[in-house]
Parts: C-alpha cells; sequence; structure tokens
C-alpha cells in the first residue's frame, strides 16, 4: 500500500533561539517515520518564516538547501500566525495528501504526530489536537482562554475546547479551507465548519522550550476580539437589547419624575441627571465602538487584499511541481 504524503507546517517569527532544536526532533521524527514506512518519502518540514526580523531565515534556508526533509517558504512581510499558516497550508497541499501544524516552540508534543496519521488512515480528514492539562501555562492565560472558549460557546460558534492550532488537515480539508476568502480566518472557529469526518487526540502542553510568546497580551485581545466578532453578531445585538432596555426604564423613570413635578414636590435633580448622563452616555459609546468594529470588518473585506506575500518558495525545491489541473 501506498503511503500518504504528509507535510508539517511549522509558522515561525523571531524563533532563532528554539528553531534549531524544533528542526532537530521534527526531522528525526519525521524520517523515522519514513523509515518505518507509515509515511511517504516525499514528506516534508515546511518552516514558513512570517516575516521574522532575527536569523529565522538563515536558519532555515541552510537546512532547506542542505538536506531532503526540510523546506522553507519566506513571507515578504509579518502578517501574524494565522495568515503565516494559511500560506503554509496552501503551499504544502499543492504536494502532500496530508498536512499538520505546529507552532515552532515545542509546546505541542510531536509524538503525538503518529497519532495523527493513524486517525488519517483511518479516513479521518481532520484531527485536533487537544490539550488535556494545561498546567504549564499561567494561570492567567488559562483563566481568559477557558473564558473565551465559553464565550464563543455561548455565542453559538462551534469550537473545539483547548484546541490550538495544533491539527491534522486532509487535502481535501485545505481545498475546502481555500474557498473560505474572508480576509480576517480564524482558523479555529473555521475548521469546525467545514465539516468533514474529525476527531481529536489528546496531549499534555509542555513550556516553551527557548525564546518568549510571539503572543503578548494586546495581540491576544485583539485575537479574541476578532474570533469573536467574525463569528457573530451576539454582541451588537446585545447592546441593541440593552439600548432597548435603558429606553424602557427612562419612560417609566419619566413618567415618574413627571408624576412628581405635577403631584408632588420634585428634587433640585443633579445626581440623578448626572448619573443619566454618564450611564447613557457610556452605552452610547459602547455601541458605537460595537458598531464600528463590524463596520471596520466589512471596509476591510471589501478591500480583498491578500492575506500574506510570499518572498522566496523553497518548498519545491529539488523535486517538479504538478500543478493539479482546475
Ligand atoms: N507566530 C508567527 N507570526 C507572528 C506571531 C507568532 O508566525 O506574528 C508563530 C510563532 O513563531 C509560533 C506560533 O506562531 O510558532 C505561536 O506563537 P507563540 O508560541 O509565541 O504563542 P503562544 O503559544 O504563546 O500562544
Ligand atoms: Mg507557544
Amino acid at each position: 500500500m501506498q503511503q500518504p504524503v504528509l507535510t508539517i507546517v511549522v509558522p515561525c517569527y523571531n524563533e532563532q533561539e528554539v528553531l534549531t532544536e524544533t528542526m532537530r526532533q521534527l526531522k528525526t521524527l519525521l524520517t523515522d517515520m519514513i523509515q518505518e514506512q507509515t509515511i511517504s518519502a516525499e514528506s516534508r518540514l515546511l518552516f514558513v518564516d512570517d516575516g521574522s526580523k532575527d536569523s529565522t531565515w538563515e536558519i532555515i534556508y541552510k537546512e532547506s538547501i542542505q538536506g531532503n526533509v526540510v523546506r522553507g517558504l519566506k513571507l515578504a512581510r509579518n502578517v501574524g500566525h494565522q495568515n503565516a499558516l494559511l500560506a503554509g497550508l496552501f503551499s504544502a497541499k499543492r504536494m502532500a495528501d496530508c498536512v499538520i501544524s505546529i507552532d515552532a516552540d515545542l509546546q505541542d508534543d510531536i509524538e503525538v504526530i503518529r497519532d495523527f496519521v493513524a486517525k488519517y488512515k483511518e479516513g479521518y480528514q481532520v484531527v485536533y489536537g487537544v490539550r488535556s492539562k494545561r498546567d504549564s501555562d499561567s494561570f492567567f492565560k488559562r483563566t481568559t482562554a477557558e473564558g473565551f472558549y465559553k464565550i464563543m460557546r455561548k455565542m453559538g460558534v462551534n469550537l473545539v475546547y483547548n484546541h490550538a492550532d495544533y491539527r491534522l488537515m486532509s487535502k481535501r480539508a485545505i481545498e475546502e479551507l481555500e474557498r473560505y476568502q474572508e480576509s480576517n480566518l480564524f482558523l479555529r472557529g473555521i475548521v469546525p465548519l467545514i465539516g468533514f469526518k474529525s476527531t481529536s487526540v489528546y496531549y499534555e502542553r509542555k513550556e516553551r522550550l527557548a525564546g518568549v510568546t510571539k503572543y503578548p497580551l494586546k495581540k491576544m485581545l485583539a485575537f479574541a476580539l476578532d474570533g469573536i466578532t467574525s463569528f457573530s453578531v451576539t454582541p451588537i445585538r446585545f447592546v441593541l437589547l440593552v439600548g432597548c432596555l435603558s429606553f424602557f426604564v427612562s419612560l417609566i423613570f419619566g413618567a415618574y419624575f413627571l408624576s412628581l413635578k405635577f403631584f408632588g414636590s420634585t428634587e433640585t435633580g443633579w445626581t440623578s441627571l448626572i448619573t443619566s448622563i454618564w450611564l447613557i452616555g457610556g452605552l452610547q459609546l459602547i455601541g458605537l465602538g460595537l458598531v464600528g468594529e463590524y463596520i471596520g470588518k466589512i471596509y476591510k473585506e471589501t478591500k480583498r487584499r491578500p492575506k500574506y506575500n510570499v518572498d522566496i518558495d523553497l518548498f519545491n525545491l529539488g523535486r517538479p511541481i504538478v500543478e493539479d489541473s482546475p
């Protein structure tokens, strides 16, 4: 039986401290798997350099031209983890039967790759890597992440709990993914939307091997807000609801104050006035901000800018490319 061609895609942004070790470990695993004949000898590691400012590309380039297993894709500028990943997936699917995406910092247990491939052979088109424990992440990261998953679930977005971007996708699934043309792709939300037979494998998430996180708080918040507003209009509905409620309440209070004016004695009124101005003003600003967020999204979509630009593509190094006929 012919074994599947596997490509492992690794997005890298300023990862020089950890990259050599990551490469070594992944290379060992891949060559072992090729030797055991679990995967085809055409299988590759594809490192995507997301516009790094350090020597990340030099490391990738050197390995690419020296050996058979490592390949590189250099993007023209930094486009963020999600887009770098897409660049890798779309590039890899030209040659591979299935593609696994993994971070460069070895936080995800690479031995699970064997389980991914086993599941693929059983006929699964998408396999999610799920963290069974998150002890290595900080308390803050864990609780905020948990809150995020809960909010997304409540809003009806079908996320795989505790799954980040460690997953296997078949060539077919990636081809379907390519049809989602929105510019702000939140992969964790989109991939479950595609459908296909899917399953999960479990592993323990470790600490970053070296280097620092490329997701500081600001980026994490932006990522979460993007995730939420890309998939649901519930927040904007909530604002509408609050607006309606406050309108209703103000009617009742208005009637009450009027009755006081005619049948009782009126207050000087400063306290209630100033509180309501602040309250309503705040609510309006929140509402405006949310509407702005969605309008901003529409604005971005209408421009249809490419999600990434490729500078150097070494993926096909040493083998002819057979493009699919359209
Ligand atoms: N990354 C990227 N572009 C960026 C930021 C991050 O390609 O603009 C890569 C990074 O090199 C790593 C992966 O995305 O391989 C996940 O980043 P990181 O491990 O820093 O995130 P965390 O695990 O802390 O959430
Ligand atoms: Mg990490």
